[in-house]
């Protein structure tokens, strides 16, 4: 039985995993042996509603000098930081000499539009490799973990902030109150907190159980967000659902009573209750469709390979890893998984142990199927890979639902 990260309260697990590496633990063969494994389970607090892992990787072991995601490497999300980027701007940039920082700034993707706009800016991103790409391009970088008393040093060093942000990120963090004791420190009177995270409620809609993985520690909703602020006299004023990682949610934070609440937090609250993400029913319902999900896919990868057709995956996500290793499928069922990102190529996908290859080794010898892991980035993989399609291949689609499409 374990407790609450953030309340402290006996947790409700309601799902578990197995044993799993870690997601972004691309390896090569003399690594096998010392692979690590952890347990990966999912848990419900009661009290403050913040759904969370039940078992946690040190982050050393999963964001450091050899960290394989670089956010320039996807088009779509390039042109969702910039959006994001010129959004703030435009809103919230008012001040003489506005200064924005962001949490997990990794190589620097959004940070450089405030850069190209002569905006004071400052990235903070652990993983020293990333971080580095982004002080090559001129944008302003610390490398470490965001914290309280790093927050002091900013606030010393630089003085406070208009705007701060953090996408994908503050889902990752165990110690989310060190972070708002930095946020709320660092805040100007009118400043704001906008941070993006996979949405709950997305997941247990689409049921997309790969977002379940050792580096997203959290799984919020508007309900355990809103628990958690308002102890530091912060408040939610604004949220925007985002179609970013299979379904994200934009929320915008700042100290009580500085601005109205827009209707869409009110609206978004309402829908939480409609779908009872606050009743165990519906946990117990997301693990049934779980179960199911990943027997039809491991099925219907045999009866693929028992005809002698090929399967190749593709996007060596760290989402993948909990479908692979979760689903049992090995290098038999997949025969090898295509990747752009260099880093990965060469290497072994975490646990099951299957190949990563290049993107033109796809191409060379298309497979009958291709078992789609970056799901999230469909419409964009779609367009690039018409010529799949006229050579006959056909995707596999597990989220929401499993589809076979040609
Ligand atoms: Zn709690």
């Amino acid at each position: 039985m374990s407790n609450c990260l953030l309340c402290g309260s006996i947790l409700h697990t309601f799902m578990s995993f197995g044993k799993m590496p870690v997601a972004n633990g691309f390896l090569l063969p003399k690594q096998f042996e010392e692979e690590y494994y952890f347990n990966l389970g999912v848990a419900f607090c009661h009290r403050c509603q913040m759904v969370q892992l039940t078992e946690l990787v040190e982050r050393e072991r999963m964001f450091h000098e050899n960290y394989a995601y670089f956010s320039s490497t996807s088009t779509y999300m390039a042109n969702h930081f910039s959006q994001l980027a010129q959004n703030v701007i435009d809103r919230y940039l008012n001040s003489p000499a506005p200064f924005v920082l962001e949490i997990g700034s990794n190589d620097g993707i959004m940070l450089q539009h405030f850069m190209n706009s002569g905006i004071r800016h400052l990235g903070v991103e652990p993983s020293s490799n990333v971080a580095q790409v982004a002080i090559g391009q001129g944008v302003e970088t610390i490398s470490d973990f965001f914290d309280d008393d790093l927050a002091s040093e900013i606030a010393r060093d630089y003085g406070q902030i208009d705007v701060i942000l953090a996408t994908n990120v503050m889902c990752h963090i165990p110690d989310l109150h060190s972070v708002l004791v930095g946020v709320k420190l660092l805040l100007k009177p009118k400043g704001i907190f906008i941070f993006e995270d996979p949405y709950w409620g997305d997941i247990i809609n689409k049921n997309s159980y790969d977002q379940i993985y050792d580096e997203h520690v959290f799984y919020f909703s508007l309900a355990s967000i809103s628990y958690l602020i308002q102890q530091y006299d912060l408040e939610l004023i604004d949220i925007e659902p985002q179609a970013v990682h299979g379904g994200s949610m934009r929320y915008t934070v700042a100290h009580q009573g500085e601005y109205s609440v827009s209707d869409s937090v009110t609206f978004q609250r309402e829908n939480e209750i409609a779908m009872q993400l606050d009743q165990l029913s519906t946990y117990n319902t997301f693990k049934r469709n779980v179960e199911k999900s990943a027997s039809e896919l491991k099925a219907l990868l045999y009866k693929i390979r028992s005809k002698g057709e090929r399967v190749v995956g593709y996007g060596a996500t760290s989402k993948s890893t909990t479908v692979i290793n979760y689903c049992g499928i090995t290098p038999d069922l997949v025969e090898f998984i295509s990747d752009t990102t260099p880093i990965k190529q060469g290497k072994f996908s975490p646990g099951a142990h299957i190949p990563i290859r290049s993107h033109v080794e796809f191409e060379e010898n298309y497979p009958d199927y291709a078992l789609l892991f970056a799901w999230n980035h469909a419409a964009e993989i779609m367009e690039k890979e018409e010529k799949f399609r006229d050579f006959g291949g056909k995707w596999i689609f597990y989220v929401p639902n499993l589809e076979v499409r040609s």
